[in-house]
């Protein structure tokens, strides 16, 4: 790689040269060097793109899922024994630590190894007789094109909740990674290359708004997979189904946490702690507000501001690296104005991670650790999603308290508890409007063979990423009902 180096679209099977007028630098955020150039594709190759896929789906919807899935399975060995290096590029382009960017790709293998379960997960339903001498069956066919639009912040995992399931499924597929974090895509798609797929069964479109909107609106793409902001997911949701697409929208986050006073606080510190920064809270799972119940309140805060004052932070591939920089000086920015804004709306900054020093890195998009304490839960700090590493302490107290502010926010993404109550486990999980929940985990990520589920503002649509739910996403039901007489038998 080198600064001046545009990177290329994966078409039809052949790396191309865009013809955009316009290309963007990829940076380091630890460092500000820029490591190529991402072209921002225009519509029009957005159309070749979707063209080929489009060509290549009535062979590939052909070809048996046992066989579709054998691709599958020589992907999985390649990204196994490529991990290290993607993770790497991980972590360059994207500022996460050399560990967080391994357990991204593991998370991306798990999904693979799942969607080879599609001659399984396909499979459709058969009654007899649903009437004398009447059969009915379901069968399960792909829908057509499928387009993925992914987010900054996981550029290894994320296109791989959807792609693996929509080509096991016999759809085709056209990625546009996000123009920020190009580089690991490029990288995967260097491997697709090697196991031989049909020519243009999987595409990869780089660009920004102009190559996502020529997705939402072409009328050769039946599906849209999306992850990003809020605001974008709620566009992509409304703007693909004007044209009849299937969406699955996938949005942003504020996710409590709440801390019972008879939770294991030194537990529950370290494991907050790891969702609050772990990404430098980049993550759709991370915790943004921890609500501490009665006497969790002192105890709770003097663990978290230690965790917080002592994570050693830096360039993710150096050793001993516990979080590393934010996406851009623009994200750096921002996360510093809301935290100047908490203080202005009177939080008090337990622990201040503004503007720091981190020594060989000036240059770098670094906020340390921030803690701000008694956060009035009305506030726009308390409201609006952060994508930093910056928790706000909000006092209750009572459960009921803690569940009924949770309940009157946005985002539904994700909520956390703490406690040694299986009483209070069960009502936080039963009444929670959130639709991912942790008890004693910090960041409850499904697995891959679990829907990476979402609710409220943090998701447009019905059916999520991953597991069943990729696969009903990636297929349209037929149902047959046939009818077969007697009389008709012939006498062999
Ligand atoms: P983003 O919304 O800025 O961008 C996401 C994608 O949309 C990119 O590919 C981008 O090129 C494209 N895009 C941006 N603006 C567009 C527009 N106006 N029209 C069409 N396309 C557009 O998101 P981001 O900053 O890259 O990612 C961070 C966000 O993603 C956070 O809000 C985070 O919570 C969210 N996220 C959610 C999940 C989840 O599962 N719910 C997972 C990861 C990230």
């Amino acid at each position: 790689m080198s600064q001046n180096e545009i990177l290329l679209n994966y078409v039809n099977n052949r790396w191309q040269r865009s013809q955009a007028a316009e290309q963007l630098p990829v940076n380091n955020p630890a460092t500000a060097e820029i490591m190529a150039r991402v072209p921002l594709s225009p519509a029009e190759e957005v159309d070749e793109a979707v063209r080929v896929a489009s060509n290549a789906l009535e062979e590939w919807r052909r070809t048996p899922v046992t066989d579709r899935i054998q691709y599958l399975f020589k992907l999985k060995e390649l990204l196994e024994e490529n991990l290290d290096d993607i993770a790497r590029t991980i972590t360059v382009e994207c500022g996460k630590t050399y560990a967080e960017s391994a357990g991204e790709m593991r998370r991306a293998i798990e999904n693979v190894e799942v969607a080879c379960g599609a001659p399984l997960m396909m499979q459709g339903g058969f009654s007899e007789d649903i009437a004398r001498g009447i059969d009915e069956f379901m069968i399960r066919q792909p829908v057509g094109v499928c387009a993925i639009i992914s987010p900054f912040n996981f550029p290894g995992m994320i296109p791989f909740w959807f792609m693996p399931y929509a080509l096991a499924c016999g759809n085709t597929v056209v990625v546009k990674p996000s123009e920020r974090v190009p580089l690991t895509m490029q990288q995967v798609f260097r491997l697709l290359e090697t196991i031989d797929l049909p020519p243009g069964v999987v595409n990869l479109v780089n660009g920004a708004r102009e190559a996502a909107n020529a997705l939402l609106d072409h009328p050769q793409v039946q599906a849209i997979s999306f992850v990003g902001s809020t605001k974008v997911a709620r566009h992509v949701y409304a703007r693909a189904a004007q044209s009849g697409k299937r969406v699955q929208a996938q949005g942003g986050a504020k996710n409590p946490i709440v801390v019972l006073p008879d939770a294991d606080m030194e537990m529950t510190a370290r494991i907050s702690a790891d969702s609050a920064f772990g990404c430098a809270g980049q993550r759709c799972l991370a915790a943004s507000l921890a609500i501490t119940v009665g006497d969790a309140r002192h105890s709770f805060a003097g663990s978290i501001a230690d965790a917080a004052a002592s994570r050693i932070v830096g360039f993710g591939l150096d050793e001993g690296v516990q979080m590393g920089p934010l996406i851009s000086p623009q994200s750096r920015e921002f996360v510093e104005s809301m935290i100047d804004k908490g203080a202005q709306e009177g939080a008090t900054v337990l622990v201040d991670g503004r503007r720091p020093s981190i020594s060989g890195y000036e240059q770098g998009n670094f906020v340390r650790p921030t803690i701000l304490q008694d956060v009035d839960p009305h506030s726009e700090l308390a409201k609006t999603e952060i994508f930093g590493p910056v928790l706000s302490l909000i006092h209750v107290d009572t459960v009921e308290e803690a569940i009924d502010l949770i309940n009157s926010g946005a985002y539904g993404n994700m909520a956390c508890l703490f406690t040694s109550s299986g009483a209070a486990a069960r009502k936080f999980r039963y009444e929670v409007q959130a639709g991912n929940i942790g008890v004693n985990i910090g960041v409850a990520a499904p697995m891959a063979f679990f829907p990476f589920s979402g609710w409220k503002d943090s998701f447009f649509g019905t059916l999520h990423g991953q597991s069943m739910h990729a696969i009903e996403f990636f297929t349209q039901t037929k149902v047959v009902v046939e009818r077969w007489p007697q009389q008709w038998s012939r006498q062999f």
